[in-house]
């Protein structure tokens, strides 16, 4: 089957962040060349599925932790996989970016780098627990910039003690030294001691500071394409439009996620059990879901509101055998959310609330 994206999930950092979500744990060398093991395992075992990849990704943990080893992964890629990858993501962490580790990136053949600065000021780096300084920032950007990857950055606002004034660090950062694309993520839920020692964000503020990125963004030409991603037009993210498009992909590593026509997937989080099931030769889901035509029609819709330009009406026919809007349940009573026209999108004042909007959807 052709044009399926690929996900490595690594799961190694060499600190843990507070306010992190994501499935990590800290690089141990013995872990690490278990984990090195069982994913060479895993593609062997996806060779299986007679797929076709044309965008790669990988996501962690700290993915630039990797290093030299990118080059053996490729290869085992090529190995093993039917390929012709149009994208080649990596996330990067900045203090990772030396002279060798662009090298190793060029030789992997990576195309596009996702830059963590997440911001630019020290003190809010701080309070994020990050190793990096803005420093490293300024020379990871020139290193990247100079190699030409397509380069995007990651911001996170809604950091306590963050105000408009030292979110300006970043957006006159931005301004000297534009991406391509940008992902701005809130964060959200922080609790515990941690955090006791900092000033909490107010309120509406978390809106208003999206807002003030937003409208810098747009004015430089870097435009809103889904919730959290801005870009220059051509330079979105190949890998995650597949996510948002509905399309199929593979997920490899510890909790990595699949789709895969009507059925839904997730690796086993614990490394060593994923590992162990590879070992025997079985790929590793934790459970498999089998999606009802219904359920894939209303899964496509969750994802694709979640693009600026909606959802193609007819695209949507086609492949599912009736317009997005009859599948949402008293559409009529959430119609004002919406615009309908050969696309059925969220309305841009909605967007600010579409968290709510996608909830109460089905
Ligand atoms: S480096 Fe990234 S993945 Fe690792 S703990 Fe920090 S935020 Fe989480």
């Amino acid at each position: 089957m052709k044009n399926t994206g690929l996900y490595i999930h690594y799961p190694f950092c060499r600190k843990i962040c507070p306010y992190c979500h994501f499935i990590k744990t800290l690089k141990r060398e013995q872990t690490e060349n278990l984990y090195f093991e069982a994913l060479k395992g895993e593609i062997k075992l996806i060779a299986s599925l007679m797929l076709r990849f044309d965008t790669l990704y990988f996501g962690g943990g700290t993915p630039s932790l990797i290093n030299a080893k990118l080059i053996k992964i490729i290869e085992w890629i090529f190995k093993y996989l039917d390929t012709e990858f149009k994208e080649i993501s990596i996330e990067v962490n900045p203090e990772d970016v030396s002279s060798e580790f662009i090298m190793i990136l060029k030789k992997t053949g990576v195309t596009r780098v996702s830059l963590g600065i997440q911001q630019f000021n020290e003190k809010l780096l701080k309070i994020l627990g990050r190793e990096h300084t803005s420093s490293d920032i300024l020379e990871a950007v020139e290193k990247l910039k100079k190699e030409k990857f397509v380069l995007n950055y990651d911001f996170i606002i809604g950091i306590p003690e963050e105000n408009k004034s030292n979110l300006e660090e970043s957006i006159k950062f931005i301004e000297k030294y534009p991406p391509d694309s940008v992902s701005i993520y809130i964060l959200e839920g922080v609790k515990g001691k941690y955090w006791k020692k900092f000033k909490e964000l107010e309120g509406d503020k978390k809106a208003e500071h999206f807002l003030m990125f937003e409208k810098f963004l747009e004015s430089i030409g870097i435009l809103r394409y889904e919730i959290s991603n801005f870009s220059i037009k051509g330079k979105e993210s190949l890998h995650n439009l597949k996510y948002w498009n509905y399309e199929n992909f593979i997920g490899i590593g510890p909790s990595a996620a699949s789709l895969l026509n009507n059925k839904r997937w997730e690796n086993k989080s614990s490394i060593y059990s994923w590992a162990e099931a590879i070992k025997k030769g079985k790929l590793p889901p934790d459970k498999i879901f089998k999606l009802s035509p219904s359920e894939r029609a209303k899964e496509a819709i969750m994802m694709g509101l979640r693009k600026v330009e909606g959802i193609d009406r007819k695209k949507f026919k086609i492949k599912f055998g009736e317009f997005p809007e009859t599948f949402i349940p008293d559409f009529d009573e959430k119609e004002s959310f919406f615009k309908i026209g050969n696309y059925l999108k969220v309305k841009r004042e909605s967007l600010l609330i579409i968290n709510s909007v996608l909830e109460g959807l089905f």
